[in-house]
């Protein structure tokens, strides 16, 4: 498989500096001005209640969604100001940049495995067929779901459906993995395949954002954790600092609900 991201022009820059972002629905204010920064081959844990904006923020960070206002810059190479409305290549490029796991997969259920697979890299990325189909099957066997490829979604475990989806987000080649509480609606014994994955594609270096409940997975595997709640990060450091030792009064009381 090929490596994670690692040179590029701007080797100085962190690959995702976000600043000021925004976002709301109607009158509804989700993101209220989110700071964060994420340095290449690290991974930044999300932890936050329900409510707090982390699927809107992850949905902003890939183009699936518009900021209303804010930055944000991945590689120092691509710079998005949302208060002067992004144009459509930039918002393009924006998109080309990261690639997400979904909490309910949300693979194609009339396509096969590597159908799936193989969908974003041909039709958007206008790789060629044979060419995406190779690395797709590479990338199936080290999941150990080659057998899996003729089969439709519906056919598989929902730990096997959560596989695909990051070997479908790994196809397109991405400089940033964006992982929305991945294991959350899984049965307790499908969770620890997935994270296995997740852990073994930090170890190589991918820099990743995960949304996550599992705040062992994320002291085990993040170098930084950030708290969200009403749309701002309150706090962010360190596993330790935040998981162990955390400040801010809000950030005690979710993690005391969780404990
Ligand atoms: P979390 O992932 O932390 O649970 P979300 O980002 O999913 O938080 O949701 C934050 C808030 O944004 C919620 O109040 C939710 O209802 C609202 N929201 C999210 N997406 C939309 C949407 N497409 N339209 C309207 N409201 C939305």
């Amino acid at each position: 498989m090929w490596p994670a991201e690692s040179s590029t022009r701007h080797p100085d820059a962190a690959l995702l500096t976000v600043r000021g972002l925004r976002k709301s629905f109607a009158s509804n204010r989700v993101l209220a001005s989110v700071d964060i920064t994420v340095e290449r081959g690290k991974v930044l844990a999300l932890i936050g209640p329900s409510g707090s904006g982390k699927t809107t923020l992850l949905r902003c960070l890939n183009g699936l969604a518009i900021a209303d206002g804010g930055t944000i810059d991945v590689a120092g190479e691509l710079n998005l100001d949302f208060a002067a409305a992004p144009s459509r290549p930039q918002l393009a490029a924006l998109r080309d940049r990261s690639a997400m796991v979904f909490q309910h997969y949300n693979l194609f259920p009339h396509m096969t495995v590597l159908q799936n697979i193989i969908e974003g890299p041909v039709v958007v990325q206008r790789r060629s067929r044979e060419e995406a189909t190779a690395e797709a099957l590479t990338l199936l066997d080290r999941v150990g779901l080659t057998e899996k490829r003729d089969s439709h979604p519906f056919e598989l475990s929902g730990g096997q459906q959560q596989r695909v989806g990051i070997v479908r987000a790994l196809a397109l080649r991405p400089q940033l993995l964006l992982f929305d509480e991945p294991t959350s609606a899984l049965d307790p014994e499908l969770v620890g395949d997935v994270l296995r994955l997740i852990r073994e594609l930090a170890d190589e270096g991918w820099t990743m954002v995960i949304a996550t409940h599992e705040l062992e997975f994320a002291r085990e595997v993040a170098h930084e954790v950030a708290f969200i709640d009403g749309g701002v990060i309150l706090e962010s450091g360190s596993p330790a600092q935040v998981l162990r030792d955390p400040q801010h009064p809000r950030t005690r009381q979710f993690l005391q609900r969780l404990l």
